[in-house]
């Protein structure tokens, strides 16, 4: 299965903005005046050493957590000042699916499909189950799943409304060789309708293959973001096919206090 390489709309307005983001933990700085914007069509990996601030900057965008300070839009809706609005053109996929020990696969479908109030939605849940290849445990309770279906179960329902913004953290923990190439297929397959998608992982060969632009967060600070071109002409010394894991390192090295 060969992956294809993101198509982007250069002219498209940003479906993601922030705006000096800051995240304090009562007096530590988690993230520090944070700004970037995510197009439709582009794929953007963020990546930084632990507790570079990853989790927190991707909790705070997609609203689980409020920021101290800064600001979020979501295809032009301010996440503050119109949560509902914003939220709706979200999925935001954590590292451990949450999901409901009593719904079947189906049922979570059927419940988010409400929630979202989503038409077709049966059709779509069945095109997504086929697509993850869980479509044999439709009547299974996550109880029944292993750790990768359970994950492709999120994935589905998070999928099922087609939202426009894609968070995903660490979101190839737990899948096999097959279920990692069909997530990144699946991811890419979504960047190329149009969504804009923000992929936090420590696995950067993997990031490689479906990231169009990359943010290096370390101890909370923005090192550097750009497309994967731009950030190999800053940090590789010259090497145009400098691996993006080269790259981190001398980016991350670099930049040591
Ligand atoms: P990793 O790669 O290890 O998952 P990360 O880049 O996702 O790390 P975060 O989880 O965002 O990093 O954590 C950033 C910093 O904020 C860390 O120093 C962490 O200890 C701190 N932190 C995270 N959550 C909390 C919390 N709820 N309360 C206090 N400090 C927190």
């Amino acid at each position: 299965m060969e992956i294809l390489p993101p198509v982007l709309a250069p002219t498209s307005l940003a479906a993601i903005e922030v705006e000096g983001l800051t995240k304090l933990y009562d007096s530590f700085t988690a993230v520090s005046e944070l700004s970037f914007a995510v197009r439709p069509g582009e794929v953007m990996g963020l990546v930084g050493p632990n507790g570079a601030g990853k989790t927190t900057t991707l909790r705070c965008i997609s609203g689980i957590i409020p920021p101290t300070r800064g600001s979020v839009k979501i295809c032009g809706n301010d996440l503050a000042k119109n949560p509902v609005e914003a939220k709706q053109q979200i999925a935001f996929f954590s590292d451990e699916p949450r999901l409901f020990d009593y719904l079947t696969v189906q049922q979570h479908l059927e419940f988010t499909a409400r929630i979202y109030q989503v038409a077709n939605a049966h059709e779509i849940g069945q095109q997504l189950l086929e697509e993850l290849e869980i479509a044999d445990k439709a009547d299974k309770l996550p109880g029944e799943l292993s750790r990768g279906m359970k994950q492709k179960l999120a994935i589905a329902c998070g999928f099922l409304h087609s939202p426009k913004v894609i968070f995903l953290d660490e979101p190839l923990t737990g899948l096999d060789p097959i279920g990692i190439r069909r997530m990144k297929n699946s991811i890419l397959k979504r960047a190329r309708d149009g969504a804009a998608i923000i992929l936090s992982s420590h696995l950067l060969h993997l990031l490689e293959e479906v990231c169009s632009h990359v943010l290096i967060l370390k101890t909370g600070q923005k090192i550097f973001d750009g497309t994967l071109n731009e950030v190999r002409q800053k940090f590789s010394q010259q090497s145009a096919d400098a691996s993006l894991e080269e790259v981190f390192l001398r980016a991350t090295e670099e930049t040591k206090a």
